[in-house]
């Protein structure tokens, strides 16, 4: 598997060919820098130099942060690819947290919420939780950061299309309770549909 290369691209707007570096690989600690571009929203990005526009490129990239133990694999294949690297996950034997994500996007919040030091399982309940309370199941809404002081977290809230990004924040108390209620989570995909699923769970076993 290439984990660092270049490679020749066509801008999806303007069709200006270009080469473009590819990580495939992030390692935390022998390659921080690649952590803070992929945080800025840098890391596998085209610039066209014709028309300017910016494109994410699709790619695998494997994360690790070998200090957290901490593994997430981004597979932008849709479902096939996810069920082999699912498989592969469980092959090779990799202990710690393992984590598949469909983006780059996705796997930015992913390391926010892991940097902030919460569990993205109990981030992922609290977020349906949320949106339920305000009738909007289908938003997209992201973790931002945690305020321990004020005891709050802050989120970006999309509208029904996706756009229009606006901060908000919730009180940090519903996430601390789920998060007492497990240790960790073994589910490699730990998102909405995962959630949907555990709160629903949740409900069944309280009743
Ligand atoms: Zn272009």
């Amino acid at each position: 598997m290439v984990i660092r290369g270049t490679t020749r691209v066509s801008c999806p707007a303007c069709g200006e060919p270009a080469e473009v570096e590819l990580v495939q690989s992030i390692n935390t600690r022998t390659h921080p820098t690649d952590k803070l571009r992929l945080l800025a929203g840098e890391l596998n990005v085209l610039t066209c130099d014709a028309c300017d526009k910016r494109t994410q490129l699709a790619s695998d990239v494997l994360f690790h942060d070998p200090d957290a133990d901490y593994y997430c694999h981004v597979v932008p294949g849709g479902e096939a690819a996810m069920r082999q690297a699912e498989a592969v996950f469980s092959s090779i034997g990799a202990t710690g947290t393992q984590r598949l994500v469909p983006s780059l996007n996705a796997l930015v919040e992913k390391v926010k919420i892991l940097d902030a030091g919460l569990s993205d399982w109990a981030i992922e309940m609290t977020k349906v939780l949320l949106l339920a309370s305000i009738s909007e199941l289908d938003r997209v809404l992201l973790f931002a950061a945690v305020d321990r002081d004020k005891r709050v977290l802050r989120w970006v809230l999309f509208d029904e299309d996706g756009r229009a990004p606006e901060p908000v924040s919730s009180s940090l108390d519903p996430y601390d309770k789920l998060a007492a209620r497990a240790e960790d989570v073994a589910e490699r995909r730990v998102d909405r549909a995962w959630a949907l699923e555990a709160i629903k769970a949740m409900i069944a076993s309280t009743n």
